[in-house]
């Protein structure tokens, strides 16, 4: 059986109808260590060209300002910056790492983006990982160097400082971030149907050249039991994001140990939840939230979404017992 979700309709601006006998244009190329695709509803002469390389350019942008895997990136240059020294941010990064210490704050820290430390001991960063399995010394070591109230922004002048030794991720954020800047720009633009995706986070607007929604179908973990539906949603000014035990791990004393790190305890997260889906308007609030509800584990999590009204779908699994949970705002969006 199928389930159908129909985000509640944005309040955004009018969106005129797709142009008869529009074909979809497919826009690709590679980002963040993975992919990104743009698919634009419009008439066939329409020359995409210049296009392309100014999403690039957008997504190139955001690597040059967030990644940790670049030593010149402005992240990087955060990370070595002198303790207490107030730092300019670009004006993207500025609001990305303000968004995530809000759900730091929210989230009491399940969710840090100074959560580098581990991220690197784990070996899911860009430091080689160790090849035996760290002891419970060299793990609180890491979770030592991280902590978000060691960070500090200027709001009015945009900028921030840090105690220093800090190590900034905002991996967790900021493809949900370059999807929004893309979105921004065609907006801006005048663009009005479109679907944008980068590594498996998705914002869509308006409809296909058939009138139909950009429907996408809600990725399922691999080894799901065949009972669970297909979930489809019509992304009509909405965003979906989803994070997973199942997208990057090892395996090491009979356990899956993933990149979603729990920083309470220093350890990749283990509570069950393989996969976590959110459906926002922003794609970067969807990314922040799959990653930080994955952290804080079903019985934590869907009460705290509940009362935020974020709608979120979990897959859970207890050896081979699989369980579906999903929150209130979920519930209200299937059709
Ligand atoms: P995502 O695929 O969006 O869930 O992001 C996973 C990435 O976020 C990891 O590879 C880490 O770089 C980073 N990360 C892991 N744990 C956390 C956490 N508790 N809070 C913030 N970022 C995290
Ligand atoms: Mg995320």
């Amino acid at each position: 059986m199928n389930q159908v979700l129909i985000p509640a309709a944005a309040p955004s601006r009018r969106v005129s109808p797709p142009p008869a006998g529009g074909v979809i244009h497919m826009l690709a190329g590679e980002t963040m260590g993975t992919t990104w695709c743009v698919k634009l509803a419009d008439l066939p002469s329409v020359n995409t060209t210049r296009l392309l390389k100014r999403i690039q350019g957008i997504l190139d942008r955001v690597t040059a300002q967030m990644s940790p895997w670049r030593e010149d990136s402005d992240l990087c240059r955060f990370n070595r910056a002198r303790p207490g020294a107030w730092m300019k941010l670009p004006e993207e990064f500025f609001e990305v790492l303000s968004y995530a210490l809000d759900v730091a704050r929210a989230t009491n820290g399940a969710f840090d983006p100074t959560v580098g430390p581990l991220v690197n001991g784990w070996g899911f960063g860009p430091a080689p990982r160790g090849g035996s399995f760290p002891d419970e010394a060299e793990v609180r070591w890491w979770r030592k160097g991280c902590g978000w109230r060691r960070l500090e922004l200027d709001y009015r002048e945009r900028r921030a400082r840090q105690e220093g030794g800090i190590s900034l991720d905002l991996c967790a954020i900021a493809k949900g971030f370059a999807v929004d800047l893309v979105a921004r720009d065609l907006d801006r633009l005048g663009w009005d149907h479109y679907l944008v995706e980068v590594g498996g986070e998705l914002r869509g607007r308006g409809v296909k050249p058939d009138s139909s929604p950009w429907w996408v179908e809600l990725e399922l973990p691999h080894g799901a039991p065949p009972q669970f539906a297909r979930s489809l949603v019509a992304l009509e000014g909405a965003s979906v994001a989803t994070s997973g035990d199942y997208r990057r791990y090892f395996e090491a004393r009979g356990r899956r140990y993933s990149h979603t790190i729990d920083p309470r305890s220093g350890y990749p997260a283990q509570n069950g939840v393989v996969s976590t889906t959110v459906l926002a308007r922003e794609c970067m609030a969807a990314d922040a939230w799959s990653t930080a509800l994955t952290v804080l584990g079903v019985e934590t999590a869907v009460p705290l979404a509940d009362r935020l009204g974020l709608a979120a779908r979990f897959i859970c699994r207890d050896g081979d017992h699989w369980r579906l949970h999903t929150t209130r705002a979920y519930r209200e969006m299937l059709e």
